[in-house]
């Protein structure tokens, strides 16, 4: 029975890279019928922010990645669910013990100074900086002065020497580390009581009984260090994978936190605008894509599709107009009355500045949700955020205090111009307030026939007067979403 597990450390905010690791072990457990468990890796408590662990929860909920089993859903047999809370349980310390009554894990007493000393001195020889092993082999004596001095000790693994650590990767095939390698013994209980991440990670996987682990490639080389701890311990270890990492194609590097002109954070995307079914497709195919050309895929269809088999080994570029576009086709499909809801809520949480001006309108939430609605029917189809509708919708609200150009009108007839704009406020000025596009329409049509004007000479003049440019969307539907007041004063303020 597949159980594998998204596994967040909370010292910070769910960054992009985050929630690429969260969806393949989402999309991996509802294929297989399996289980996910979320399990919170805050042993590191001088990097843990405030809220990160509640934040990161938000927006996975968001994104629509649910666990069956976590802090908030625990099951008895494996619960609890924070690392620290395990700890104080005694669940590592158990197995440190073991480790060092069996010889395969020791104390060491190396002071931040005596170890500082050592990788210079090894990179003064152009050696690459390992530990040597010299508490493996220190004297009793060593060990009682060390002690007499108060030193706290931390607790090292002991690799074997010249050993070979090979796992075949659902993402890279077989990988391959020698033991020689991987920086010498290394610590998996910290001088304050904490284990390290590569053995509470070993310890949790096992008593968890995850099957498969899936995560960024960034832990490539943890992974040989975690077999050679369930191989101490005498247990199996899972099926990795190595999910690529997210590279900016601006820098050819690894996505960073620092790259500017990049959202990076899940609550950016939501308050940038970007549907969360868009992002989940988007990230999706960040280091997987499933056969064939399609791109836009449901989250059902994506957990249909998905096959581990074709995770793959080379970087996912992040390409930002492809997640425009991919925002776009789903903003398209998307039901109006749901995209008026969904802008309401950027609108009420007012993180943007378009977010900002629309409450600074001062509507009450009908109206807003009114000229919201009547924006979204014209644009929908032509935007690729929500956002770009906030503004439009902005523009639409405050089309009175514009200055608009209509120098444009110069380069038709002047009293044809005159004789359709005339005509139209005759024909508008007792207009109910919910006149939809089709009748206006009709009304710009029987005045172009009443003054014998037509086509460019028609719309053209009416762009420029409703919309301040002379191409324009359907300019009947613009006039839908103003009130007919307001049509009949942008009329006199072009006749003028
Ligand atoms: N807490 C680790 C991280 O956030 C988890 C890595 C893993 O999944 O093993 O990178």
């Amino acid at each position: 029975k597949v159980r594998v597990r998204y596994a967040p450390s909370p010292t910070g905010f769910l960054h992009i890279g985050n929630a690429q690791s969260a969806l393949f072990n989402y999309l991996f457990a509802k294929h297989f019928g399996g289980t996910m468990v979320l399990r919170i890796e805050d042993t590191d408590l001088a990097r843990n922010v405030e809220h990160g662990e509640e934040s990161q929860m938000k927006y996975l909920h968001w994104l629509g990645i649910d666990w069956d089993e976590g802090p908030d859903k625990p099951n008895p047999k494996y619960a609890p669910y924070h690392q620290t809370e395990r700890n104080k349980k005694g669940i590592y310390k158990k197995y440190i013990d073991q480790l060092i009554s069996e010889g395969k894990a020791y104390y060491d007493y190396a002071t931040e100074d005596e170890l500082q000393q050592m990788r210079e001195e090894q990179k003064k020889n152009g050696e690459a900086p390992h530990y040597d092993g010299r508490w493996y082999h220190a004297s009793e004596e060593d060990i009682a002065a060390a002690k007499a001095k108060g030193i706290k000790p931390s607790v090292r693994f002991h690799l074997p020497k010249n050993h070979t650590y090979e796992w075949n990767d659902w993402a890279l095939g077989k990988v391959e580390f020698n033991s020689d390698n991987l920086g010498g013994d290394f610590i998996i209980e910290k001088n304050n009581g904490m284990p390290t991440y590569n053995f509470a990670v070993v310890v949790d996987d096992h008593l968890m009984e995850i099957t498969d682990t899936l995560r960024g490639a960034d832990h490539i080389a943890n992974t040989p260090k975690q077999m050679a701890i369930y191989e101490a311990l005498g247990w199996e270890h899972p099926h990795f994978c190595h999910i690529s990492l997210i590279f900016n194609p601006a820098t050819g590097k690894k996505l960073s936190k620092r790259d500017k002109n990049t959202l990076q954070f899940i609550s950016e995307y939501h308050r940038e605008g970007y549907l969360k079914e868009a992002i989940f497709n988007f990230i999706a195919f960040l280091g997987w894509s499933p056969k064939g050309e399609q791109e836009i895929y449901s989250k059902e269809a994506l957990i249909k599709a998905y096959d581990p088999h074709r995770m793959s080994k080379s970087p996912a570029f992040f390409d930002q107009k492809k997640l425009d576009w991919i925002n776009a086709q789903y903003i398209k499909k998307t039901d109006v009355n749901d995209l008026v809801d969904r802008i309401m809520v950027l609108i009420h949480e007012q993180e943007t500045e378009i977010a900002k001006k629309l409450n600074g309108l001062g509507y009450s939430d009908d109206q807003m949700k009114d000229v919201i609605l009547r924006t979204v029917h014209v644009h929908q189809h032509d935007v690729n955020k929500l956002t770009e509708i906030m503004e439009h919708a902005y523009f639409y609200a405050t089309v009175l205090d514009h200055d608009m150009d209509y120098s444009g009108l110069k380069d038709f007839d002047h009293d044809d111009t005159l004789k359709v704009l005339q005509g139209l406020k005759d024909a508008v000025k007792d207009q109910p307030d919910d006149t939809d596009p089709q009748t206006y329409l009709n009304l710009i049509k029987q005045v172009g026939k009443d003054v014998a004007v037509k086509g460019r000479n028609l719309y053209f003049p009416l762009n420029i007067t409703f919309y301040g440019h002379s191409s324009a969307p359907q300019i009947n539907e613009i006039m839908a979403i103003y009130h007919p007041a307001t049509i009949v004063k942008l009329l006199d303020k072009a006749i003028a």
